[in-house]
């Protein structure tokens, strides 16, 4: 886990029609609970922020003929207005720096980040590459949804589930947590987690349960670290992380003598058993698993060496499957 990228999800599919998507009205998903509201914060714009795939570029002032001059012939239009119009000079000057320092970053290939571009550019992608080219299959996901997976997987930003094991929207109900953790049945302290198990479980009747952890975990590299033997140092992490103290204590015993690096990746496999363990408190689980409706498997990915391991709850690895 290097960084906390949690991915939000829904519990029921979200229905954007073709029409609302062209009228771009893509608002924040909570503007709508802020309607009573009589003052919504300000930092939540009730406005759409870019309209896609409508255009994106639509420059004013802008005429046909612009561009085509020549470096010179530019420069001498400017000064020859500068001339006539003296009061525009600060204006022109400002604008000059401004032009300046745009040319120097680009000519030193490092754009500034843009967030919203980022964001718009992916979108539109993804319209436009998926969404658009599988009518089919986002028509039924507009109906509702019926997972077969439901899968825990690390917030961490090099591991996304979808990616790796390429699952296709309405293929897997998603939890992403610090060192992909479940959490042991608790109704006061861990709800969040309860919430989505539960409903995963009994209302999406998931048939596959599958804790997946990886390689260089930062979060499981907190666990092994934290000394929990004193006041916490962190607000969240180590509470959250001590879940896995079961799989810490067995690595430490185990393979107490390997370095710290490989006792990280014991126990990045150790914390999935952990897990699969925890599964095992919640009552719907276990009638799953009785019902047999229900398995569990644990997975293991590794991006370094590009692996990924599976096993069931017997906990009998599976030959890697390498590509
Ligand atoms: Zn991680």
């Amino acid at each position: 886990m290097s960084t906390a990228s949690i991915n939000s999800w829904c519990l029921t599919s979200l229905s954007l029609s073709q029409s609302t998507l062209k009228t771009a009205t893509l608002r924040p998903s909570i503007s709508a609970s802020l309607n009573s509201s009589p003052s919504p914060p300000r930092l939540i714009r009730n406005e759409p922020v870019f309209a896609a795939p409508a255009p994106i570029i639509n420059p004013t002032n802008w005429r046909d003929d612009m561009g085509s001059k020549s470096y010179e012939e530019a420069i001498e239009s400017l000064k020859k207005l500068l001339s006539e119009k003296d009061e525009l000079k600060p204006v022109a000057a400002a604008k000059v720096e401004q032009i300046t320092a745009q040319l120097q970053t680009s000519s030193t290939g490092t754009k500034p980040f843009d967030a919203v571009e980022r964001i718009k550019d992916g979108f539109i992608h993804f319209k436009r590459e998926k969404y658009e080219k599988n009518p089919a299959l986002y028509g039924e996901l507009a109906k509702g949804q019926s997972p077969k997976f439901m899968v825990f997987a690390c917030s961490d930003s090099r591991v996304c589930p979808s990616h790796v094991l390429d699952f296709q929207p309405g293929e897997a109900f998603m939890v992403r947590n610090v060192a992909n953790l479940v959490p042991p049945y608790d109704q006061n302290k861990y709800a969040g987690v309860g919430a989505a198990v539960e409903y995963a479980v009994l209302h999406l009747k998931v048939s596959e349960i599958v804790v997946i952890g990886h390689s260089c975990c930062g979060g499981i590299k907190g666990l092994m670290s934290f000394k929990f033997d004193g006041p916490n140092s962190t607000d969240f992490i180590e509470d959250w992380v001590k879940i896995g103290l079961p799989a810490k204590a067995k690595v430490t015993s185990e393979h107490g003598s390997l370095p710290f690096e490989e006792q990280c990746t014991c126990c990045e496999k150790e914390a999935v058993n952990v897990s699969l363990g925890n599964l095992l408190t919640y009552p719907f689980v276990r009638d799953g698993l009785v019902k047999k409706t229900l398995a569990l498997k644990g997975g293991y990915y590794d991006f370094v060496n590009g692996s990924f391991e599976l096993w069931g709850l017997e906990f009998g690895l599976s030959p890697p499957l390498s590509v």
